[in-house]
């Protein structure tokens, strides 16, 4: 998987993408990641990458030209323009960060994760030339709803979770596949059996000592029955989903 990164700091990612499964994963060649500095896509002395807003207001909006200037020397072709747009290509996202576009999840992830090249485009000011969003991106992504001040932490929560699904680059495979959000199987007398599949939370996690200030792991962890831990999972992940997001039950 390729990632690339359009930014006006491309400094910001010394650290972001040094750590844990996405450093492994860039290590084995498993994510290549290529930070491009969008200044080096400007003609004037200053380097502008940004200007006022037509039809005024407060702020100050990314240029066009650059973006689209750097996209097309990252894709190796042209955009075209508006009497001739390019078709774009199956196996590349070009994503424009957004708190006005759609909202990532996992089914997003999972999503990236088939395509060969994802390039993310990192807003920052009051945001970027509505023309970008239009014309440019396949698609405006939102990570939440909450406005942050650049694109690219958005970008670099991007990549970690799509990094993680991709082949090889966790040490243990089995490790995605009862995670939240990843929706699983139920059998048996679980609360949630009436549903073939169910997107659930991740279900509590303990570890040694067994005891600590008085609080006890539950007594079936520690039982050795995997069918009855299996089931208590199963419940936990359950209850912890209706308390903390009765929306994924479909509940408001
Ligand atoms: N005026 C915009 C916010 C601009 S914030 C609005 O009200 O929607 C500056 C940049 O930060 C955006 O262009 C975008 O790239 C990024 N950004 C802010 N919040 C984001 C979010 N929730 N998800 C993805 N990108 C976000």
């Amino acid at each position: 998987m390729h990632f690339d990164l359009i930014t006006i700091f491309p400094e910001f990612f010394a650290g972001p993408l040094d750590h844990g499964i996405v450093r492994r994963a860039r290590e084995a060649g498993i994510a290549q990641i290529h930070i491009q500095d969008l200044r080096e896509f400007t003609k004037d002395k200053h380097r502008t990458v940004d200007d006022r807003p037509f039809g005024g207001g407060e702020g100050m909006v990314l240029k066009v030209e650059p973006l689209f200037e750097a996209v097309e020397k990252l894709l190796g072709h042209g955009i075209g323009n508006a009497a001739e747009p390019a078709v774009p290509e199956p196996d590349t996202a070009v994503v424009l960060m957004s708190a006005a576009g759609r909202m990532f999840t996992q089914e997003t992830a999972k999503r990236y994760a088939q395509l060969d090249r994802i390039i993310l485009i990192c807003g920052r000011y009051e945001g970027v030339d509505e023309r970008v969003a239009e014309h440019l991106a396949t698609e405006e992504i939102s990570v939440g709803d909450y406005v942050l001040s650049g694109g690219e932490m958005p970008a670099a929560v991007i990549i970690d979770a799509v990094t993680r699904l991709l082949p090889g680059a966790l040490g243990n495979e089995a490790s995605t596949q009862n995670e939240s959000f990843q929706g699983y199987t139920t059998i048996g007398a679980s609360p949630v059996a009436a549903r073939a599949q169910e997107v659930l939370l991740d279900y509590p996690h303990y570890t040694r000592p067994a005891e600590y200030r008085g609080w006890k792991v539950p007594d079936i962890l520690i039982g050795g029955n995997h069918a009855e831990v299996a089931k208590w999972r199963r419940q936990q992940a359950f209850e912890k989903t209706r308390r903390n997001r009765p929306d994924l039950l479909g509940k408001p």
